[in-house]
């Protein structure tokens, strides 16, 4: 089952459109998938969310897991100051490679290819990170929280698409291509951000679930 964003209802893409209207390159690199049949990235409007939420919380430095094309990067790196950084990974080496060409201008973007597991030990000598994107394979959710916990700084943001989980998280068994195990790791996943000792967060209901927790200080 894969995540569609042709599909974006009418009222998504009158918001898209008004708060979140593309310039080329954006709409370059979500072509490019388009075509190749891989309407997997996230909206316009939820890319301007995603501008917001950084510049709402001043963050400077990001981690983002699941690159895709750099649509997604490209909306956070945009909101970022100056000297600000976003390291995003990819583990399919033709993603990644099109993400740095397209996203080779913008001295804050850094792609790395490589898989989750071995490249985000990597980054722990940089933390703390003022902000992690998830929006990958989806049974890791909860080892990427768990990297999350040691390496987001307090009061950092912690955002992740797909929460929904096509619509299956919240049915007692998953069905359709969703493998139980990772329905029992989204749904961990959602548990463990609502949590209010330790986050305060909340799920949007956008086509995926969209979830957004902020780590409280302990
Ligand atoms: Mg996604």
């Amino acid at each position: 089952m894969t995540e569609k964003h042709s599909n974006r209802s009418e009222a998504l893409r009158y918001i898209g459109n008004l708060y979140a209207p593309e310039d080329s390159a954006l709409t370059a690199i979500r072509t490019h998938f388009e075509q190749a049949g891989m309407a997997i990235q996230i909206g316009p409007e939820e890319g301007r969310l995603l501008q917001l939420l950084i510049k709402m919380n001043a963050v400077k430095t990001i981690v983002e897991i699941g690159t895709l094309g750099g649509y997604s990067t490209l909306w956070m790196a945009r909101a970022l100051p100056e000297d600000g950084r976003i390291i995003t990974l990819d583990r399919n080496p033709d993603h990644a490679a099109f993400a740095k060409q397209s996203l080779a201008h913008d001295k804050r973007v850094t792609v790395l290819q490589g898989m989750a597991d071995e490249l985000l030990p990597t980054l722990e000598q940089n933390a703390p990170y003022d902000m992690l994107f998830i929006d990958a394979d989806k049974i890791s959710y909860p080892s990427y929280l768990d990297w999350a916990e040691k390496n987001i700084k307090e009061n950092g943001l912690i955002v992740a698409d797909n929460t929904l989980l096509f619509n299956q998280v919240y049915k007692k068994l998953p069905e359709g291509d969703v493998a139980p195990t990772t329905h029992a790791n989204m749904r961990e996943f959602n548990q463990r951000l609502a949590n209010t000792s330790k986050y305060d967060a909340v799920m949007l209901p956008t086509g995926e679930g969209l979830s957004i927790a902020i780590k409280k200080s302990t």
